[in-house]
């Protein structure tokens, strides 16, 4: 969400004419777009703000703003810890730099926040619903970035096909619970009929979308996957814990074996779908046998990827409210370990079957000298190729496997 928002300003400032640097030591206009969803998030925030004071200093004309999640409703006492910063901007709300930048340069900012416009690459983030209502009692997010709001169908169709018009194949649909999108618009609808609704439109090749909630993912929108030919065969559903007691604590509001029911349905009625998770060890009075849970998660469900972390807690969330961090730095540690040692030979058996397959890949980039996308499945596939194989769909023959990519000969354009 964070990579969109960023996004969308940096589209806006290349509207007014602004172009990006590489580093910030040159820069006019340096914005920070800050994530706190967990500590080190946070301090990597500050240290760089800490290291801007320098460059302020010396060039007072130079305009640092913060925005993003760290800048709550109430600013004073981020103000007061760093007096050097311009404008800090809750998530979403640009109007304040782009307001200065447009008093700086004397030039009129009516609508420049809008659609992005300018220089999309192949894939494209569209954030559809904004904040959650869930409240899980680890989780900032709520706090920073409000209630649920869903835009309408009509402006995300609008949207998509601005970046189709401008080259994108690929977009990705954003909320931080994308499964709930709809449900707070007048109209009777849901996430499934905004995927029929964007897979009508002509050269969008691929549809995707994150993140899911176990509670709100629906059979209709289990079979919109199954049914519509661009939406890609990838469900990305966190689990957070396979113990019950640490899920209900979690407040996630469903059961480990309501979790395995619906993975179930979701393989029964996608084929060939693959399947990413998050979750977290070491959750306040989380147990090596609780843990354990998570583990055996893992090795029945065998997930193609999975984003873990360490809990780490966050003021103003329940958990810091009602819960002891007690889990040590150690065992958390060696929890995260653990959990990537048994998910890396996951990953290397799923991935070792797809030796000899044939693919297809939407070039995306180019890395070290090789054309880099994704397959349906989002798995990280090279390929060889140059520029101009940007936004190709190529066929690739796998011919090297790894737990995190695999790499592939291609065989014809799609
Ligand atoms: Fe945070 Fe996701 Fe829970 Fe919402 S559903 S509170 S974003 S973890």
């Amino acid at each position: 969400m964070n990579k969109a928002d960023s996004e969308r300003l940096e589209s806006a400032m290349e509207q007014m004419g602004l172009i990006s640097t590489p580093s910030p030591t040159n820069a006019d206009i340096v914005v920070l777009n800050s994530c706190v969803v967990r500590q080190s998030a946070e301090d990597k925030v500050v240290g760089m703000l800490e290291s801007l004071k320098g460059g302020k200093n010396s060039n007072p004309d130079k305009i640092i703003a913060l925005m993003g999640c760290m800048v709550g409703p109430n600013t004073t006492s981020l103000e007061k810890r760093f007096p050097h910063v311009d404008v800090m901007m809750p998530p979403q709300q640009y109007d304040p730099l782009i307001e200065l930048i447009g008093d700086r340069m004397d030039i009129d900012t009516e609508g420049c926040i809008g659609p992005l416009t300018a220089n999309p690459t192949v894939a494209a983030y569209v954030p559809i619903i904004h904040g959650c209502d869930k409240f899980c009692s680890f989780c900032i997010i709520p706090y920073r970035r409000g209630r649920e709001v869903s835009r309408t169908i009509n402006d995300i169709v609008r949207e998509t096909k601005l970046l189709a018009d401008r080259g994108v194949k690929e977009i990705t649909l954003l909320g931080q619970n994308v499964d709930s999108y709809g449900h707070d618009l007048p109209e009777n609808i849901d996430l499934g009929d905004l995927l029929y609704a964007v897979n009508e439109i002509d050269s969008i090749e691929r549809i995707r979308f994150l993140t899911s909630h176990p509670n709100d993912m629906s059979d209709h929108i289990i079979d919109a996957v199954a049914n519509l030919d661009k939406v890609c065969e990838n469900i990305n559903l966190p689990f957070q814990a396979g113990d019950d007691e640490v899920l209900s604590r979690m407040r996630r509001g469903y059961s480990n074996s309501h979790y395995r029911k619906l993975i179930e349905k979701i393989r029964s009625q996608i084929p060939n779908v693959s399947l990413n998770t998050d979750l977290i060890v070491g959750f306040c009075g989380e147990t090596d046998l609780q843990f354990e849970r998570t583990l055996e998660m893992l090795r029945e469900v065998r997930f193609d990827k999975v984003h873990a972390a360490a809990y780490s807690n966050r003021d103003g969330t329940i958990a810091s409210r009602k819960m002891e961090d007690d889990v040590s730095l150690e065992d958390k540690k060696s929890r995260l370990k653990a959990v990537q040692e048994l998910q890396t030979d996951i990953q290397t058996e799923i991935n070792r079957k797809l030796y000899d397959q044939t693919m297809q890949v939407l070039v995306e980039g180019i890395k070290r000298g090789k054309a880099h996308g994704r397959n349906r499945n989002d798995k990280l596939v090279y390929v060889e190729g140059g520029e101009d194989s940007i936004g190709e769909v190529v066929n690739a023959r796998i011919h090297k496997t790894s737990p995190w990519s695999l790499t592939g000969l291609k065989e014809s354009v799609a």
